[in-house]
C-alpha cells in the first residue's frame, strides 16, 4: 500500500494526468467499496499440505489456477498439535483454536460416560441412545463457538448456511448447529441429519452414482507429469504407488461404495451435489449473502490408502483441480457474486516405506509398546495398579485418559508412571499433562514459532481432553500395521508436515499477490466476516483479519 502511495506521489510530479486514470482504476475495483458478496464458497482439500500445494501448484490449469489468480497465502497453520480431520475442520469457519471451540480430536473417551461405549465421536450426540462412536447420530453439538454461517445467520435470518462432504465431521464442524441443509457419504450414497429428509438434488445425485456403481468405472488417466511416481512400493501385504481408480464390473458388491470413495470420484460427486444445491435452494440469489461448505475428502481417503507422493495422487491432484473447475463454472453461468476460500483441515506425510527410499530413513512406524494394551501392562509391572485397555486407560491420537474410578493417589501414579514410560521411549518427543498444559498460555504470534507445549495448549480443552497427551517425534507414523489401499500414511502429528497448509482466497476484481508469511486458519473467518460487513462481537475470534486485496483497497476495512 505504502509503494503505491509512492507511486502515486511520483506520478503526481511527473505526470498529472495519470493520477486520475489509476485512482479510477483502483476504485472500480476494490472490493472494498464492492458490496459483500452474495455466496461465501468455503472449500476444504482434506489433507492438502502446503506440501502438496507447493508440489503441484505449477500444474494446476482449472478451478485451482483461478484461485492462485487471488490472495495466496501458502504458508497458512493448522496452529494446534492435534493435526486430525474434525479439529481442522472446526477451525476453519469459527475463527477459534480447538482450544476454544472444543473440538480437540476426532475422538475422545469421556470415562463417565452412561453407556458401555466410554468413546465419543466429534460429530455425535451421545446423549441420543441411538448413537455409538461408531455409528453416531451426527449432530454439532460438540462445537462450543459459532460458526460463521450461524453468526450471518443470526445477523439475518435470510442466510442460508449449507455444507457437503464426503465426512460428516467436515459437515457439522464447518457448518454447526443451524444448518440449512447438510449432506455427506454413507456407505454408497448421501445421507443427511436424522429426522431429515433428502432434498430432490440429492435424490437425483444419489440416482446418478447409484448407476455409476452398479456399471464399474473405467481408470481415469496418469497425467504426463506424474512421472517416476509411477513406480511400486511394497507395503503390508501389497502395494501402492500405480493406483488408476478402475472399478471393474465384477466388483464386490460391498467394496463398491468404498471404491467410490477411495477415489476423486467422490470429490466430483460432491462437487456436483454442491452444484444441484445452489440451483435447488438459489443459493447466492436470496434476500441475504448464503454461504456453501464444500469439504472434499478424496485427497484424504487417497493419502491414507496409498500415500502422497504415488501416480494416484498425482492423478488425484489433477482431478481435483478439475472438480473445482466444475465448481467454479457452474457459479460463473449463474452470474453470482460470490467469494472463495480454501484451505485444509491438516497436511500430511507419506508412507515410511516409501520416504525411505525417498532420503527419509528416519521415517518408520510406530512402535506397539506405546499403544493403549501394551502401556496398560507395562504401568501394571512397575505399579501392580490394573488398568485395562478401555475403560481404564484409553488414548486415540495422542491423548491418555485414566480412569476416575481409581483412588486419587492410585491415579496420579499411574499418571506419573505413563509419563515417565512415554518420556523415555525413543519415539516420543514430549508428554504433557493436562496441568502442565492448563497452566501454559494459549499462544499468540506467529505459529511457526511455537513450541510443542504451545502446540499442544492450542488443542487443549480442560475437561474434555487427556489426563495427558503423548506426541511422537518427526516422522513417525502412528499406524502399526499398514494396509495397502486403506490405511498406510496418515497425519496428526505436531509437526509442520501436518500443521502447514495453504490458504486462497479469490473474488471478481481482487488484485492477485502472494503473501509467505505465516497465517493462521482461524484468520479466515474474521476475512470473511469484513468481506461480509457482518459485527462480530469482540474476541469472537482467534485469529485476524487478512486484507485479501493485494491493491490499495483493504478488505478489512470495508465499510
Ligand atoms: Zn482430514
Amino acid at each position: 500500500m505504502r509503494r503505491l502511495l509512492v507511486a502515486s506521489a511520483l506520478a503526481l510530479s511527473a505526470a498529472a494526468v495519470a493520477v486520475p486514470a489509476m485512482a479510477k482504476e483502483a476504485a472500480a475495483v476494490a472490493p472494498a467499496d464492492a458490496p459483500p458478496p452474495r455466496l461465501v464458497v468455503a472449500v476444504s482439500v482434506d489433507q492438502f499440505s502446503a506440501d502438496l500445494f507447493a508440489q503441484y501448484r505449477q500444474f494446476y490449469t482449472q478451478g485451482l489456477a483461478r484461485l492462485l489468480q487471488g490472495a495466496v497465502f501458502p504458508s497458512a497453520f493448522q496452529s494446534h498439535a492435534a493435526t486430525e480431520t474434525c479439529p481442522g475442520h472446526s477451525t476453519l469457519l469459527t475463527g477459534a483454536h480447538p482450544s476454544r471451540n472444543g473440538i480437540i480430536a476426532n475422538n475422545w473417551f469421556n470415562l463417565s460416560l452412561p453407556r458401555a461405549d466410554k468413546r465419543v465421536y466429534c460429530a455425535e450426540d451421545e446423549s441420543d441412545p441411538a448413537s455409538t462412536s461408531r455409528d453416531p447420530v451426527v449432530s454439532a453439538v460438540h462445537l462450543k463457538v459459532p460458526t460463521l454461517g450461524e453468526l450471518m445467520k443470526q445477523a439475518n435470518p435470510a442466510s442460508r448456511n449449507v455444507a457437503v462432504s464426503a465426512k460428516d465431521r467436515a459437515v457439522m464442524m464447518m457448518g454447526g448447529n443451524k444448518i440449512d441443509a447438510a449432506y455427506w457419504w454413507k456407505g454408497a450414497s448421501f445421507t443427511t441429519l436424522k429426522g431429515r429428509t433428502l432434498s430432490p438434488a440429492v435424490e437425483a445425485q444419489n440416482a446418478v452414482i447409484a448407476k455409476q456403481l452398479k456399471a464399474g468405472f473405467p481408470a481415469l488417466p496418469l497425467p504426463a507429469w506424474c512421472g517416476a511416481a509411477d513406480r511400486s512400493i511394497a507395503v503390508g501385504k501389497g502395494a501402492v504407488g500405480q493406483g488408476r481408480f478402475a472399478m471393474p464390473k465384477d466388483a464386490p458388491e460391498k467394496a463398491r461404495g468404498d471404491m467410490f470413495r477411495i477415489s476423486p470420484r467422490m470429490d466430483a460427486a460432491t462437487v456436483d451435489l454442491a452444484n444441484r444445491l445452489v440451483d435447488e435452494m438459489k443459493l447466492g440469489q436470496g434476500a441475504a449473502s448464503d454461504v456453501l461448505s464444500v469439504s472434499l475428502s478424496a485427497t484424504d481417503y487417497i493419502g491414507h490408502g496409498t500415500g502422497s507422493e504415488g501416480a494416484e495422487m498425482c492423478i488425484q491432484m489433477a482431478q481435483l483441480d478439475a472438480a473445482l473447475g466444475k465448481l467454479l463454472a457452474h457459479l460463473d453461468k449463474r452470474k453470482i457474486d460470490y467469494a472463495v476460500v480454501l484451505s485444509a483441515d491438516h497436511g500430511g506425510l507419506d508412507l515410511p516405506e516409501r520416504l525411505e527410499q525417498q532420503a527419509l530413513p528416519r521415517a518408520v512406524r510406530v512402535d506397539d509398546a506405546l499403544s493403549p494394551g501394551p502401556l496398560a501392562k507395562a504401568v501394571f509391572a512397575r505399579t501392580g495398579i490394573t488398568v485395562d485397555k478401555g475403560p481404564l486407560l484409553a488414548s486415540d491420537g495422542g491423548d491418555v485418559w485414566v480412569s476416575p474410578a481409581l483412588a486419587p493417589d492410585q491415579r496420579a501414579k499411574v499418571i506419573d508412571t505413563v509419563v515417565q514410560i512415554a518420556r523415555a521411549h525413543p519415539q516420543v518427543v514430549a508428554v504433557f499433562t493436562a496441568a502442565d498444559l492448563a497452566a501454559t498460555p494459549s499462544p499468540t504470534g506467529n505459529p511457526q514459532d511455537w513450541t510443542l507445549k504451545e502446540r499442544a495448549r492450542a488443542s487443549f480443552h480442560p475437561g474434555r481432553s487427556g489426563d495427558l497427551v503423548i506426541l511422537l517425534d518427526r516422522a513417525i507414523t502412528p499406524i502399526p500395521e499398514p494396509i495397502a489401499g486403506m490405511y498406510v500414511a496418515t497425519h496428526g502429528s505436531a509437526f509442520d508436515y501436518d500443521r502447514r497448509v495453504p490458504l486462497l482466497f479469490w473474488r471478481k476484481g481482487l488484485t492477485r499477490f502472494e503473501q509467505p508469511a505465516p497465517v493462521e486458519t482461524v484468520d479466515i473467518a474474521p476475512t470473511l466476516a469484513a468481506l461480509l460487513r457482518l459485527k462480530v462481537a469482540d474476541g469472537q475470534f482467534d485469529g485476524r483479519c487478512l486484507d485479501i486485496d493485494g491493491g490499495a483497497g483493504n478488505t478489512c476495512a470495508a465499510k
